[in-house]
């Protein structure tokens, strides 16, 4: 159905200013002062955005939705993580296909795709992750590059069970950088992680409290710097996911400054949580259990600056839904066994515009790059992150005046908790689309189920 947004105040990475906008057949037709319904086809949909932002749709480029991990699976499908990225003002989700170690990489791809095409409400994408590289493996990926999945993913952390050795990371890089595709990697030194678990654990300290000590900061600087040592002799272009501290991001811009090409996320978590949540009694800290960790609130200052003055590009989530009950309780007696992850896909958006924009920390543009564009053009994401003539209508209406509080009982995530459970919103979307269909409307699911499609992507 054509679309026509009256008194739009458009905001973008670079541009803010008033106008009309008119979408027809999945794209932006018109953006100009005083578009008359007149002159629009029978049938268009009029949405009075006066008193409201225009942002294009927002971009998560980190979640997980299909994941075994730890012998459990996370608890989100398509359908409930669509609906609850939508909700939020999310219109395209980058999901990591995690393959087990002896799992193909092709009918991982299939896999993955299954469970999303039919079933996504939004649009989609995938970084491919590489958790084995041998000569079965490498003319696997070439395929999967060549089918339009043009990021990688590599972990330097979970020894044993999705991490890849240094040779296999070698020949990752190598291959990324011959078919000029980005690797976004997860940066923990396994070795440091497994050494000082088992000595805590030893010691008796097992829990959730005990998670962030076994992976200190070092432990994540140290992973960086070792990814880019890599990144600099192959030449490849590199993407650190789930940066969480000023040490870590110190070790990139080092490596930035040597001319390695290299991008730095930080996830909504990291932003606006501590590591006191893990203390929370009752085992309750389980719910804030991450890697890497959540750290000392000196650091989120800090991150806030990196993000502000463009350091850190993006803002993602890192997405991993796993329930309170039966699933992070596996973890009672042994801080190891907590299945990670803190659901944030439905929040992102609002409490970045809360904690960054509302706060004075960002800007309307640094939120709409952090959290939009700037993964579009980092990840090719063809039509997407911006409003122009011509890109996709990923749209949202933004409303600034809305107050609102967060909870468990009414979000369209899956888990049985909230992280920011009673947390106030100072704004929401009020009107969502995706390629200029209708898919939610003020904090409610209005769309359809298998809209989404797999994004196409450029070099
Ligand atoms: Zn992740």
């Amino acid at each position: 159905m054509p679309l026509l947004i009256k008194n739009a105040r458009i905001i973008t990475a670079t541009d803010d200013y008033h106008a009309d906008l008119f979408a027809a057949d999945q794209t932006i037709s018109r953006i100009e002062s005083g578009i008359a319904e007149r002159e629009c086809p029978a049938g268009t949909e009029v949405i009075d955005a006066a008193g409201r932002y225009l942002f294009p749709g927002f971009i998560d480029p980190h979640v997980h939705i299909h994941l075994p991990f730890m012998g459990t699976h996370a608890r989100d499908t398509w359908e409930t993580a669509g609906r609850a990225a939508l909700v939020g003002g999310t219109t395209t989700l980058i999901e990591m296909i995690c393959p087990g170690k002896a799992d193909q990489p092709l009918a991982a791809l299939e896999t993955w795709l299954g469970k999303a095409r039919g079933v996504a409400p939004c649009d989609f994408t995938f970084h491919m992750g590489v958790t084995r590289f041998d000569a079965a493996a490498e003319g696997q990926l070439r395929e999967i590059a060549q089918r339009g999945i043009r990021s990688f993913k590599v972990f330097l952390a979970y020894k044993g069970a999705l991490g890849v050795d240094d040779r296999e990371l070698y020949h990752t890089l190598r291959l990324a950088k011959e078919l000029g595709v980005v690797v976004t990697a997860h940066c923990e030194n396994e070795t440091l992680v497994a050494e000082r678990c088992a000595e805590l654990l030893a010691a008796g300290k097992t829990l959730p409290e005990f998670h962030e000590p076994s992976r200190p900061v070092r432990v994540e600087a140290s992973g960086v710097a070792h990814l880019l040592a890599f990144a600099e002799l192959t030449g490849a272009e590199v993407y650190i996911v789930h940066t969480s501290c000023d040490e870590a991001v110190a070790e990139a811009v080092r490596g930035r400054e040597r001319g390695v090409n290299v991008h730095i996320e930080v996830v909504l978590p990291h932003l606006v949580l501590d590591r006191s949540y893990t203390h929370l009694p009752d085992f309750e800290g389980a719910k804030y259990v991450m890697s890497p960790p959540l750290r000392e609130a000196s650091q989120l200052p800090r991150m806030w600056s990196h993000l502000r003055s463009g350091t850190i590009a993006t803002v993602a989530t890192d997405h991993a839904p796993f329930d309170f009950s039966g699933q992070k309780e596996m973890g009672r007696g042994d801080f190891t066994r907590i299945p990670n992850g803190i659901p944030s896909l439905e929040d992102r958006v609002n409490l970045l515009y809360t904690h960054g924009v509302c706060a004075g920390r960002i800007d309307l543009h640094r939120f709409v790059d952090a959290a939009s564009t700037r993964a579009a053009r980092i990840f090719g994401l063809k039509g997407k992150g911006t409003i122009a003539v011509g890109a996709d209508a990923d749209l949202v209406v933004y409303d600034p005046a809305y107050r609102g509080t967060i909870s468990a009982k009414t979000q369209h995530m899956a888990t049985d908790y909230s992280a920011f459970e009673g947390w106030e919103i100072k704004g929401r979307p009020s009107v969502v689309t995706v390629r200029g269909a209708v898919m939610a409307r003020d904090g409610k699911f209005v769309g359809r189920l298998g809209h989404g499609r797999l994004v196409p992507r450029s070099a």
